[in-house]
């Protein structure tokens, strides 16, 4: 087994400074070193993609990482593949390396919620866990995965739900896929649920695609803003409904010809279809000829911005 390491930073590689707050400084050579366990399951190589926190993360690394992971899968000779990143836009790392990737190599992101100095510290827990989901026979037809805590769960899926928590990665709904017990990996469901794999042209990745969450009366200027940009992403309240009074700017931004992708709020369910018929509710947004995504909002927004630079949208999402 050979498994690639492609550190990215976070808090996984972050060290406080003297006098400082922690920031990434450490690389994946010194995340790997730091668990001798690693060498009795896999030789390890390193890729060292940068030290960022998450947050400095944009769609354009995103995809310069889609062509690192890529290319590793090329490469014969390596058998899995992990990324570590901060947690805070993980899930959304995660799920744009889903959205592009169609290799056969198992890929799982992981990162930390306590650095290297502090007590409990759950990083190398977590590479661990990560090495040992992509060393599994059965991690290539599962999509990227998110290790984290001992849980292995679907890129398409996982969410972060606890701001401190180590066990912050969630399934909500479903569950993980699988989990590590001891030193064996044990899975109890595959995604039936999948994306189709986009092939996006780098030229046409845009930021500009909104993500409101709609909340009681909001003002109308949080959804007319996006009439300039590429795309609005919308968290509707509970099965599909926004305020009334923001009918009028969706129905000018629908009229510019902007996308408006409609996903609920709610961290669980789906959006209704034919249940309720007042204004803002989904019969409204089925004039609108809004989309349906079943994802939640930011990871809504990935697909939608994958999507547009593959340029095809139709494919990302439903129109009931
Ligand atoms: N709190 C974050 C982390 O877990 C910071 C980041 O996302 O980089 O790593």
């Amino acid at each position: 087994m050979t498994v690639a390491l492609v550190a990215t930073g976070g808090t996984i590689a972050s060290t406080p400074t003297a006098g400082a707050d922690a920031e990434p400084d450490l690389r994946g050579a010194d995340l790997v070193e730091a668990v001798p366990e690693l060498g009795e399951l896999a030789d390890l190589t390193v890729r060292e993609f940068s030290a960022v926190p998450s947050p400095h993360f944009t769609v354009e690394r995103m995809h310069d990482l889609a062509g690192v992971v890529d290319e590793l899968d090329d490469d014969g000779g390596v058998t899995g593949v992990v990324v570590t990143q901060g947690t805070d836009v993980l899930e959304e790392t995660a799920y744009f390396l889903d959205l592009c990737y169609d290799g056969d190599t198992p890929v799982a992101v992981t990162g930390a919620m306590r650095n290297p100095s502090l007590p409990g510290a759950d990083g190398p827990a977590n590479l661990l866990a990560a090495v040992r989901a992509v060393s599994s026979p059965e991690a290539a037809d599962l999509g990227v995965l998110v290790a984290f805590n001992d849980r292995l769960h679907a890129a398409r899926e996982a969410t972060k739900v606890h701001t401190t928590n180590p066990d912050t990665f969630r399934t909500p709904e479903f569950g993980p896929l699988g989990v590590v017990d001891e030193d064996r990996v044990v899975w109890y469901r595959a995604p039936t649920r999948t994306d189709p794999t986009f092939e996006v042209d780098a030229d046409r990745l845009t930021a500009d695609v909104h993500a409101v969450t709609a909340t009681a009366g909001m003002p109308p200027e949080q959804v007319a803003v996006a009439a300039e940009g590429d795309g609005l992403c919308l968290a509707a309240t509970g099965a599909g409904h926004v305020p009334p009074g923001v009918v009028p700017a969706l129905e000018d931004l629908v009229a510019a010809g902007v996308p408006l992708v409609v996903t609920s709020r709610c961290p669980e369910g789906r959006l209704a279809r034919n249940t309720y018929g007042f204004r803002g509710s989904e019969a409204t947004l089925r004039e609108l000829g809004a989309r349906y995504s079943d994802v939640n909002l930011q990871k809504t927004r990935i697909k939608a911005i994958v999507a547009l630079a593959a340029d095809r949208l139709e494919a990302a999402f439903e129109r009931p």
